[in-house]
């Protein structure tokens, strides 16, 4: 493929995407495939002579679309929302066509300038403590990982280090397997502190937890993975209170707020306790600038070496929504979750199994754990609308999220008279 083609063929595949995202609605959300689908309908090996891009995209609706789960068709509410704008979608374009590996600073200086500068703006939209921000010359910042897995693990790692250099400095005579071996890592059945657990969008007393962590010197992380994007509206910015105490703090732009994946977002209050703990220089990747204030070595704040340029996602979701923009979207998530919330009250059959406090709302059936299993198997085999359960202490819950990012009244009132009409046929029975 040359640039000619390339041109018309990009053109045909955004139309392709447009097409898919305007007839969304009408693809069944999740698919109806046995496992081991894919395999009799590929060849066994990859073709010796090249094929056409006519030949790839016909394969693509006849092959892959009918093992899509749709995580963007306005029936989706299981897991928790992955985001998708299309600002975000052309960003990741050129992310692509510039195809740099950024894993220093002059491995390509914009790349990291303006992961730098974005992680700033997104900690000023949600009100984070200074002491978390790059700034012109402070010792904190933020990078973009993959997923909060890596943040936490990457965080988990620092605070290791740090620990060990700490009771080595005052005990020299001990050496680092013995110290590691004494190490304690404190957690819940979520891991680390949480802002928004998973099951069930619950809320760690950061303000009871942080000072006991300032107090005994333990490094304290925050997942707030899905409930992060929230935190840039003023009136859910309390549920961040005490971030203060932390160590280090992240929250996934690639859940809720139109960054498409991957773009988990995370900040330290001292840098130097990554690039301690992660550190290598081979000559190969040194470079003639001294690291100062001014020239940040990512490859220092991670686990891979290379990394792609994901923040241009970041500034055109920023600029071309506006932070008035997100702000709407997030409310009228929220909005929708306590709309489906009142639905589910007003039905004395059904009960509510969390507090609602952003955009899930964790329900079931008054009655039996196997009856709500039933439940949910019936609704996911209509295959008109999808969910996932949890566990709450020993409860079979049903979780509703709201995740697409066109998902309206209607499609809320449709799930909820489709729940409420399969219930009436499972109680009948
Ligand atoms: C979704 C979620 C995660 C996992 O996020 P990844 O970015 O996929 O690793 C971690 N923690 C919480 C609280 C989550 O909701």
């Amino acid at each position: 493929m040359d640039t000619t083609e390339f041109r018309k063929r990009g053109k045909e595949m955004v139309d392709y995407i447009a097409d898919y995202f305007e007839q969304l609605e009408e693809r069944q959300v999740f698919p109806d495939v046995e496992p081991g689908y894919l395999r009799p309908l590929i060849p066994d090996s990859a073709p010796q002579e090249p094929e056409s891009f006519e030949d790839v995209l016909k394969d693509v609706e006849r092959i892959i679309m009918p093992g899509v789960t749709h995580w963007h068709s306005p029936y989706f509410f299981a897991y928790f929302p992955t985001a998708s704008s299309f600002p975000a979608l052309l960003a990741d374009v050129l992310s692509g066509g510039i195809g740099c590996i950024g894993f220093s600073w002059a491995a390509s200086p914009a790349c990291t300038e303006l992961e730098t500068v974005m992680l700033d703006w997104l900690g000023k939209m949600i009100n984070l403590p200074e002491e978390f921000l790059a700034g012109k010359d402070g010792e904190g910042g933020g990078v973009i990982q993959g997923s909060a897995s890596e943040a936490t693990l990457v965080t988990l790692l620092a605070a290791r280090t740090k620990t060990i250099r700490c009771v080595q400095s005052e005990n020299p005579e001990l050496t680092e397997a013995d110290i590691m071996s004494k190490l304690v890592a404190y957690a819940s059945d979520q891991f680390c502190a949480t802002l928004g657990t998973t099951p069930c969008c619950s809320f760690d007393r950061l303000l009871e937890l942080g000072p006991i962590c300032n107090k005994e010197n333990i490094w304290m992380h925050i997942d707030a993975a899905y409930a992060g994007s929230a935190f840039i509206c003023p009136e859910f910015r309390h549920l961040l209170n005490g971030v203060e105490f932390a160590d280090s703090f992240n929250f996934n732009p690639h859940k809720w707020l139109l960054v498409n994946f991957d773009c988990s977002a995370m900040w330290v209050k001292k840098r130097s306790d990554l690039t301690n703990a992660f550190k290598l220089d081979p000559v190969y990747l040194q470079h003639c600038h001294q690291e100062s204030g001014l020239v940040t070595d990512y490859r220092h704040w991670q686990i891979p070496l290379g990394r792609r340029f994901r923040s241009l996602k970041m500034w055109f979701v920023f600029r071309m929504y506006g932070v008035k923009g997100l702000q709407e979207y997030i409310r009228k998530h929220v909005k929708l979750s306590r709309e489906f919330e009142k639905l589910v009250l007003q039905d004395k059959r059904f009960e509510i199994c969390a507090e609602v406090t952003l955009g899930l709302v964790c329900f079931r059936l008054k009655g039996s754990n196997e009856l709500n299993e039933a439940l949910l198997k019936s609704i996911n085999e209509a295959r008109k609308i999808h969910l996932v359960p949890c566990h709450l202490r020993e409860k079979f819950v049903l979780r509703f999220a709201i995740c697409s990012r066109t998902v309206e009244s209607v499609h809320i009132q449709f799930a909820w008279k489709h729940i409420s009409e399969l219930a009436t046929e499972l109680l009948k029975a």
